[in-house]
């Protein structure tokens, strides 16, 4: 098996999605392949020699080779995210070590049909899978899909405008947001936390659910996870990645 080992990435840009959100292109020194849903490690080391590392969600599409795209959600009291946010700039040298992980990836020969599962900055992950699948666009492999993706309020979706465009008229593909602190006026999405009834209407569209990844905070991945095995998906057939402490759900 290749060791991972650390290397240098440039920041070549930075994109802010959100008032919390904001995406980091690295461009490594050295390029691997790697699989939507697989994440790197990002290590800072303080003049002093202390270090901190973390682990980040590829965001971009495996077939986009040479740069690779983070988005980090801001945690004010945290130490690498608030860095990331208020100190990183463009022409940095980060360091980074990966790819990492196995369970949690997803590529078209895998199959579907695929439901995606994400809360808050859980989207990562479920959008390189999305991306790939766009770059797909002429496998005859390409499965139906669809994504529920939870946010508190509109401002926090990620990606938005990329989402939006994502169903084109021959797209067997459907998004759906559900905000659980509030919708605007008109909204037509859903407005309350991930629930079975949410989880039957998004999964009927797919007729059955081949696979499933869910991305969040660690009670939201366990909610979503219980509600799709009392649906009756089996175990083996869903994937989940934790990121964080946080509560019941985005
Ligand atoms: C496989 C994997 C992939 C990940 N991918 C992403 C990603 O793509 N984007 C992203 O923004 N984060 C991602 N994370 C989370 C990330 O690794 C960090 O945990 C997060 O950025 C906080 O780090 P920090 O140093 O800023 O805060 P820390 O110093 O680690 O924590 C500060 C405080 O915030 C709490 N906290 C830590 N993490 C979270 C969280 N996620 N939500 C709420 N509270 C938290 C801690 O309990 C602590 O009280 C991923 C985690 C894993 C395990």
């Amino acid at each position: 098996m290749r060791r991972i080992e650390w290397q240098a990435a440039t920041v070549e840009q930075i994109t802010v999605e959100t008032p919390r959100v904001k995406s980091f292109s690295l461009r490594p020194s050295r390029w691997h392949p790697f699989r939507a849903g697989q994440h790197y490690d990002i290590r800072l080391t303080a003049p002093d020699g202390y270090q901190a590392q973390r682990s980040y969600s590829i965001a971009s599409a495996p077939e986009n080779q040479g740069v690779l795209d983070f988005t980090i959600e801001l945690i004010p009291d945290g130490e690498i995210s608030p860095f990331f946010h208020q100190v990183v700039e463009i022409g940095d040298q980060i360091e980074i070590r990966g790819p990492i992980g196995g369970p949690f990836t997803w590529s078209v020969a895998d199959g579907g049909p695929l439901l995606l599962i994400g809360g808050g900055s859980g989207i990562v992950p479920l959008m390189s899978m999305l991306r790939h699948r766009r770059e797909a666009a002429e496998s005859p492999d390409r499965p139906d899909t669809a994504l529920l993706y939870s946010s508190r309020t509109m401002a926090d979706v990620i990606y938005r405008r990329e989402l939006d465009e994502m169903p084109a008229p021959e797209e067997t593909i459907s998004i759906h947001h559900t905000l659980t602190r509030g919708a605007p006026p008109g909204w037509r999405g859903y407005s309350r936390r991930v629930d079975a009834e949410m989880i039957a209407e998004v999964a009927d569209l797919l007729g059955s659910v081949g696979v499933a990844y869910i991305c969040g905070p660690d009670g939201f991945v366990e909610t979503v996870a219980d509600l799709l095995v009392a649906r009756g998906v089996t175990p083996e057939s869903i994937h989940t990645e934790r990121f964080g402490p946080s509560g019941p759900q985005a």
